[in-house]
């Protein structure tokens, strides 16, 4: 393993530090004066922070939007138009779409990913192959967690080949359940087949839950029945909920506190919600986001992500992370401080990743970035970032702006 000391840079505290990272860890921390070493990354002018995660990404339909279409359909088009497309992908596109994907949310600082992975009938394992295959490729740069996604329906007859390919997609390398309850016609009977399987697999899952507006379905109550009836010994992630947000707040303080007593942690996914709901109120336009600051004053986790990544279910993004807390500032009203928690402490949490602080003895995955601190690095989201991951620099990005019209002196004033 390398030893790396990462110096001069400031902490959300205000003190300017050297790091010195080993063994993947941060070994020391003292003010910023050591004397120079060969292995050192000057940080001065840097805010250093614990590394975001991106934890609900899909990396298999990433940089698809011009080849999809589609652009600007509700979440029923979006579905339709990629289940349309989906049979002609080959497994070596999508493999070179998801590394780029990758490669780009590590440059913005990203060290661990969740990516959910279609599996169906027409598609079979070609995107969890193509995916294994990326993980493998990155493993260097960044720790990443395949959900198989399973195909509608998950239940009854017509289910079977669902079920079979789930299994499948667990035994060649996916490691988390996933699947879309809402979706099924029979939201309960879906809910305890992804328990089921992933009981007997011995991993956690991963669902996609009430991804609408409406009152019903209403599949996170169903799946918080079902983890508190059975104590369901593994981590449970509800990613969306997004109907919670359209809850009475005497509703949605109930839900909650169900859900804090499951130990189930809830996904927000700002960028894809509100760009796919509420595309028929032309007025009052519902922001298709949870219920954030009630389910956190319960105790839930709450963790967000970035979602779809140019792909029908968005056309935009940028694979940055700190674009997620911008969101989660602007249309969920979230404090700077707990925006940034929510991409990377309760992230990592929800992931089951071990905590990141800077501290001695914390895993070294870090994100330093220009800015004078951590509200400034939310609003400029500069591009000027060093990300390290087991205690290696593993992108650096620097930018030079030019104001060929002005002299020195100006451009200084
Ligand atoms: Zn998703």
């Amino acid at each position: 393993m390398t030893s790396l000391w990462a110096r001069g840079g400031h902490l959300t505290d205000g003190r300017r530090v050297d790091l010195h990272l080993a063994e993947g860890r941060i070994a020391a921390i003292s003010p910023a004066i050591s004397p120079a070493s060969r292995e050192e990354v000057d940080l001065a002018g840097f805010l250093v922070l614990p590394a975001p995660v991106e934890p609900h990404a899909h990396l298999d339909k990433a940089y698809t939007a011009d080849l999809v279409g589609a652009t600007g359909a509700d979440l029923s088009a979006a579905v339709e138009a990629w289940l349309a497309y989906r049979p002609t992908v080959a497994e070596a596109e999508i493999a070179v779409r998801a590394a780029i994907a990758v490669r780009s949310y590590v440059a913005n600082g990203v060290t661990a990913v969740r990516s959910h992975v279609d599996v169906g009938e027409d598609v079979g394992l070609r995107g969890l192959t193509a995916l294994c295959a990326v993980r493998d490729a990155v493993a260097a740069e960044c720790e990443i967690q395949l959900v198989a996604f399973p195909s509608v329906p998950l239940t009854g007859t017509a289910g079977a080949n669902n079920r079979a390919l789930l299994r499948e997609a667990l035994a060649v390398g996916a490691h988390i359940v996933g699947g879309c309850p809402a979706r099924d016609p029979d939201p309960a009977g879906c809910i305890a087949v992804v328990l089921s399987i992933a009981a007997e697999a011995g991993v956690p899952i991963d669902l996609h839950i009430d991804e609408h507006l409406d009152a019903e379905p209403d599949t996170l109550s169903l799946l918080t029945d079902v983890v508190i009836g059975t104590g369901f010994p593994h981590r449970v992630v509800a990613s969306h909920c997004v109907s919670l947000g359209m809850a009475t707040r005497e509703r949605a303080h109930a839900v909650a506190d169900r859900l804090a007593a499951a130990g189930i942690a809830v996904i927000s996914l700002p960028h894809t919600n509100l760009y796919l709901q509420g595309r028929d109120h032309p007025t009052v336009v519902p922001r298709g986001l949870t219920a954030l600051r009630i389910l956190r004053e319960a105790g839930v986790t709450v963790a967000a992500g970035g979602d779809n990544l140019q792909d029908p279910f968005n056309c935009l993004g940028r694979a940055d992370p700190l674009e997620t807390a911008v969101l989660l500032v602007l249309a969920g009203h979230d404090s700077p401080e707990a925006a940034y928690s929510s991409i990377s402490a309760a992230a990592r949490t929800a992931l089951g990743l071990s905590s990141v602080d800077i501290v001695v003895g914390a895993p070294a995955e870090l994100l330093a970035i220009r800015a004078a601190n951590l509200r400034a690095a939310i609003a400029t989201g500069s591009s000027d970032r060093v990300v390290v991951h087991a205690g290696r620099v593993i992108a650096r990005t620097e930018t030079t702006r030019h104001y060929p019209t002005l002299s020195p002196e100006e451009v200084n004033a």
